[in-house]
């Protein structure tokens, strides 16, 4: 199961409120990447062009403790992401 972005006026093609694994496509520079913190209608920042990008492509998290096989390497990138940014307190830490 997954999201697709194809509703006009939404920023991210899931809605609802839990976060979600969000596939992303820098408009300017075509970087892509991937997040275990994908939230409804927040961005990520292009870590190259610092262009802020909504996923195109969210999926349910099903598992919580399955998001270090994702990203085992890398913290989250809280200066990239809106919500960190705002101040929001719902991304994982680490
Ligand atoms: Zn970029
Ligand atoms: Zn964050």
């Amino acid at each position: 199961m997954s999201w697709r972005n194809d509703k006009k006026g939404k920023k991210t093609p899931y809605q609802g409120d839990r976060r979600s694994f969000g596939e992303y496509e820098c408009s300017q520079c075509s970087r892509t990447w991937k997040s275990a913190n994908s939230f409804a209608n927040f961005g990520q920042m292009c870590q190259t062009c610092n262009t802020m990008v909504y996923a195109h492509t969210m999926k349910p998290l099903e598992r919580p403790e399955g998001l270090d096989e994702i990203d085992p390497e890398k913290s989250h990138p809280k200066h990239l992401c809106e919500l960190c940014r705002r101040g929001y307190n719902k991304c994982v830490a680490k």
